[in-house]
């Protein structure tokens, strides 16, 4: 049996971390993450004393693939169910959804399942690919510093979709689904208070004004600590104030969150935004994933699909089995 082959992962979100484990045992794969921490949009912020979930705020599993693969993460407590008393706002405004199937959070974070996904295998942090180098043996990356990563026989994106169409080269076979496919962004507002404000729900779904969601993350399982509170913007407003400057923006949205929730934020001990460019997916890839077998380039992501954190799985499982046959020496099925 010859080598195996090796596969550059970029991205160290669901996506990325679901590739590289699905991928492990067939080949030497390397997982390359830009930022320090794990996880992407399943995010978290810590600002001692408190911690915020401020990208992913929970998941669903409806499929019984991501049940499964979820299922030795919930035995451990790394997954646990989240069942908020949740709200509509204005309070006039009708009932709160009610859910038929279980949404999920990770715990004592959103970021600890990644780090569960991530314990074995082999991921450089800190390691933004700037471009792409072809040579004889393979793919190289190249950062910023011009340092490499290489030689790979495949690359596979997981980042959002227009940094993965930015990295990939024109000639990407896949790369007609860039342009029909959009993201959409989200402002993240985040409040910690010493002095918890006093609120009858865990969660809200607000009908009015830019917000459009919020959480009392300290509510969550596996949480505790003083009240931390995320607030979330509609995509369409984010799209529409992404350029403002952003104490502007924190500041109309903690007017926002005061309309909303009829309490006074003004006490808060610690309060912060953070900008999202790319949050959700109003118009998917029209593909589960996307392979250029001759250059031995691919990308998934969310953004192949309904832009949660199933969808992530989703794409990625397809591309993995996907590329599966030819890592043992066969040729890779195109979606
Ligand atoms: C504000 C917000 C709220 C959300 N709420 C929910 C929700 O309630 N429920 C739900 O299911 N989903 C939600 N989502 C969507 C969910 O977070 C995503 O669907 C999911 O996390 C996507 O995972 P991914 O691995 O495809 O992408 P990402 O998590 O974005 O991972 C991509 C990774 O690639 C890295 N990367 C990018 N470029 C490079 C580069 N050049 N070099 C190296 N690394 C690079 C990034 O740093 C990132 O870690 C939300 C997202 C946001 C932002």
């Amino acid at each position: 049996m010859g080598e195996k082959q090796r596969i550059a992962v970029i991205g160290a979100g669901l996506t990325g971390l679901t590739v590289a484990r699905a991928l492990a045992e067939t080949a030497s794969v390397a997982v390359i993450e830009k930022s320090r921490g794990l996880g992407g949009r399943m995010a978290t912020r810590r600002a001692e004393p408190f911690a915020f979930d401020h990208g992913t705020q929970y998941f669903s599993a409806k499929s019984p693939a991501f049940e499964t693969f979820l299922a030795p993460y919930i035995a451990a407590g790394t997954v646990k169910p989240w069942a908020p008393k949740s709200v509509i706002l204005p309070q006039d405004a009708g009932d709160a959804p009610v859910w038929a199937s279980p949404r999920y959070v990770a715990a004592p974070s959103m970021t600890a399942l990644a780090k569960a996904l991530a314990s074995d295998l082999d991921v450089t942090r800190g390691w933004q690919v700037e471009t792409l180098h072809r040579e004889q043996a393979g793919w190289l990356l190249i950062n910023r510093e011009g340092q490499q990563l290489g030689p790979f026989d495949w690359v596979v994106s997981t980042a959002p979709l227009p940094q993965t169409a930015a990295l990939l080269p024109t000639s990407f076979a896949g790369g007609s689904a860039f342009s029909q496919a959009r993201m959409q962004g989200c402002y993240s507002l985040m409040l910690g208070f010493a002095d918890p404000l006093p609120l009858a729900w865990e969660a809200a779904w607000v009908r009015e004004g830019p917000l459009a969601w919020i959480a009392v993350d300290s509510s969550k399982p596996g949480r505790g600590g003083p009240q931390a509170i995320v607030a979330q913007t509609s995509n369409d407003w984010a799209e529409a104030n992404l350029e403002r400057p952003q104490e502007e923006v924190r500041d109309e949205l903690r007017d926002a969150f005061a309309t909303a929730t009829g309490q006074d934020p003004s006490g808060a001990a610690y309060i912060s935004l953070h900008r999202w460019r790319y949050a959700n997916v109003p118009v998917p890839a029209d593909a589960p994933f996307l392979i250029d077998q001759e250059s031995g380039l691919a990308a998934a992501g969310d953004w192949c699909g309904a832009g949660k954190v199933e969808a992530a799985f989703e794409s990625a499982t397809a591309l993995a089995a996907a590329l599966m046959p030819s890592l043992q020496g066969a040729r890779v099925l195109t979606p």
